[in-house]
């Protein structure tokens, strides 16, 4: 995979013939890839999914868990949903991430990623204990399918992330920087986050997101890339100066005009490698 390569993120949910064809139609050639539920992760689907994948020239770089039952309405919501932290889900949970560990492995897939969910900050917490526990039996999961775990930033500050991560010990763990994320959840300025979490980054997300909410907006409305207040060429200028190699994913979920907006991002990403990379 070139240095940069440009993709988006999808989901097969609503059938892969639809999927792909609109991912085809962007031109992209990597993907970050919605799990699909149980259902679809047969092995023949499996299979399917992967040949489809290679035919089209698209390579899918990370496939991100998430559960039916996430709530993402209010903040509140997800500290009590989202992810392996909820306590009375996590145990299911955990059985489903190392499924989607090894479909990830059977479409030929390096990392899994996903929320977490808001990990308790103090460390002599039982409960950062316990999720420092399911991590890890995540890491070691991947590790044997020779994948890395990556945590989607933004639901804890920087420095709470490299404690956690620390904590955990595993070589295996990093992180999808989401810069817009740390705009949304309030954790944070994302360009001094990446100082932290920079060495860490595996993957990223180009999305942006405006401090600055209109009346009535939800609070994880984000905005299209370049229009909100990440800086993303200030972001991937120190990404590139961190050795970042990896896929620039777009990711645009609440918008009117999903396509429109790709496809300018994907234009902006493309000047931006040009003037960054002079490639
Ligand atoms: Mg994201």
């Amino acid at each position: 995979m070139e240095k940069w390569a440009t993709g988006i993120f999808t989901s097969i949910r609503g059938g892969l013939g639809a999927g792909l064809d609109s991912v085809r139609n962007l031109g992209v050639s990597t993907v970050q890839l919605h799990a699909p539920a149980a259902d679809y992760r047969t092995p023949e689907r499996t299979a399917q999914m992967k040949e489809q994948f290679a035919q089209a020239g698209i390579e899918v770089t990370v496939v991100f868990a998430g559960f039916e039952d996430d709530d993402y309405a209010t903040v509140e919501r997800v500290v009590q949903s989202v992810g392996l932290v909820p306590k009375d889900r996590r145990a299911r949970r955990l059985k489903e991430v190392l499924e989607i560990s090894d479909f990830a492995k059977a479409l030929g897939v390096e990392a899994i990623g996903m929320h977490l969910g808001f990990v308790p900050p103090d460390a002599a917490d039982p409960e950062f204990k316990a999720v420092v526990e399911v991590t890890r039996q995540v890491c070691d999961h991947c590790a044997g399918n020779h994948q890395r775990f990556h945590l989607e930033t933004g639901q804890e500050s920087a420095i709470e992330l490299i404690h956690f991560i620390e904590a955990v010990g595993r070589d295996n763990l990093a992180v999808n920087f989401d810069p817009a994320n740390m705009i949304l959840y309030g954790a944070g300025n994302p360009l001094e986050a990446l100082d932290l979490v920079g060495p860490y980054v595996k993957s990223v997300h180009c999305k942006d997101a405006s401090y600055a909410r209109k009346p009535g907006q939800p609070w994880y409305e984000d905005a299209p890339l370049g229009q909100g207040d990440v800086h993303i060429e200030a972001c991937l200028r120190k990404l590139n100066a961190l050795g970042y190699e990896g896929a620039l994913t777009i990711e645009r979920e609440y918008s009117p005009d999903q396509v429109g907006d790709l496809q300018a991002a994907l234009k902006l990403l493309g000047q931006l490698r040009g003037k960054i990379l002079g490639a």
